[in-house]
């Protein structure tokens, strides 16, 4: 099977090969230093990235789940309390949230796979203290909207940007769009390292020296633990090549928009497809269509050699861990209906335009 595959989808050793040389010249440098956790390296990363942002902070810490995980519990989230997020998401998204001892409430998500602002509103109780919307696929997630009923309702916002690090919205960045945001360094997403990383951003600086300490085991300084911490940081190895891929992600992103257009102008006759809106710069870190004919789509295009995904095929509402919430089948008809729909075509800054095309010509022949 393997062999017959022309387009693979992913081919994560194909990126590494091409900047092979500034890595291991980084592993060197690192290794050389005799400094491998926290240190200069990280701080460098650190620095560039919140710029690349335009943030006040960026934070090193050890995966994407993390990187929410502790700015809930740096808000003081815990039982009692409800966070708010989109049922069409990584299971990341709502575990965090129960891991604080707080209920995960979820909501459907709209037309562009993202969480419904009316959905939103309706969910919010009294004990509602956080939204996290997800920006899914590399698509921001509707912030004016989101931020508008945080406001209203006195509550904090926290961008799950795992899959959209590069994404712009109104002229700003993901990470920059609400009070918090997690990102994730997963070798899958945008901005992949070696292994797993994450980082969070805000521009509160109370809140980002807190985070500071509670990726740290709690130490204000070597001796000193200021509060009960975790163990959450970033490698600085990780963070070394993290920086060097920086320099490429705005090359990159732009890339996987020019595939991302050339699917939907081949495909739109047949499929749904994604949409950008005149505001808005998806990274497309996912390019999902949507055909009622999702099943046999799917055999036809590993057939013709081209592999997909669906993202994700079960929403978090339906999955086992969740049953204690109490939510049914039908609760949530969008994700419902897109989780039996959805298709994600290979999409990455390497495939080739032949790539492409053959993509493309395996969709139309099913039609
Ligand atoms: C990948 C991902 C996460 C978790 O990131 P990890 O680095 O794997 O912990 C969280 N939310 C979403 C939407 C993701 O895609």
């Amino acid at each position: 099977m393997a062999d017959s595959i022309k387009v693979p989808f992913v081919d994560l050793a194909r990126q590494f090969r091409s900047i092979e040389s500034e890595l291991s010249q980084a592993f060197v440098d690192v290794g050389r230093s005799g400094s491998y956790i926290m240190g200069q390296r990280l701080e460098s990363f650190e620095r560039k990235v919140a710029a690349f942002l335009g943030v006040r902070h960026a934070i090193g810490v050890a995966d994407g789940s993390d990187a929410l995980f502790l700015v809930l519990k740096a808000w003081g989230i815990g039982p009692g309390d409800e966070v708010i997020t989109a049922t069409n998401s990584f299971i990341a998204s709502a575990w965090v949230i129960a891991a604080t001892g707080a209920t995960p409430v979820l909501v459907d998500v709209a037309d562009d796979f993202n969480i419904d602002p009316q959905g939103v509103e309706a969910a919010i109780t009294p004990r509602t203290k956080v939204i996290i919307p997800v920006h899914l696929t590399g698509r921001a997630a509707p912030m004016d909207e989101i931020n508008a009923i945080a406001q209203r309702h006195g509550l904090l916002v926290l961008e799950d940007a795992a899959q959209a690090i590069g994404a712009r919205y109104r002229g700003k960045r993901a990470g920059n769009l609400g009070n918090a945001a997690g990102f994730s360094l997963h070798p899958l997403k945008n901005l992949g390292v070696y292994g797993d990383g994450g980082l969070i951003t805000t521009n509160d600086d109370a809140l980002a020296a807190l985070l500071m300490k509670l990726r740290n085991h709690g130490l204000r300084n070597r001796d000193e633990c200021e509060l009960w911490g975790f163990n959450s940081r970033l490698d600085t190895l990780q963070a070394a090549f993290a920086e060097i891929k920086l320099a490429y992600l705005d090359g990159w992103n732009a890339r996987c928009r020019t595939i991302a257009a050339s699917y939907a102008e081949g495909v739109s006759h047949h499929v749904q497809v994604p949409v950008d809106q005149p505001w808005e710069e998806c990274v497309y870190h996912n390019f999902v269509i949507r055909t009622e004919r999702r099943d046999a789509l799917m055999a036809h295009l590993l057939s013709q050699g081209v592999d997909t995904r669906v993202h994700y095929p079960i929403p978090i509402h339906l999955q086992d861990a969740a049953r204690h919430l109490g939510y049914k089948r039908g609760d949530f008809p969008n994700a419902e209906r897109f989780a039996k729909t959805m298709i994600s075509l290979p999409i990455y800054p390497e495939l080739d335009d032949s790539q492409v095309k053959q993509v493309i010509d395996a969709v139309r022949s099913f039609f």
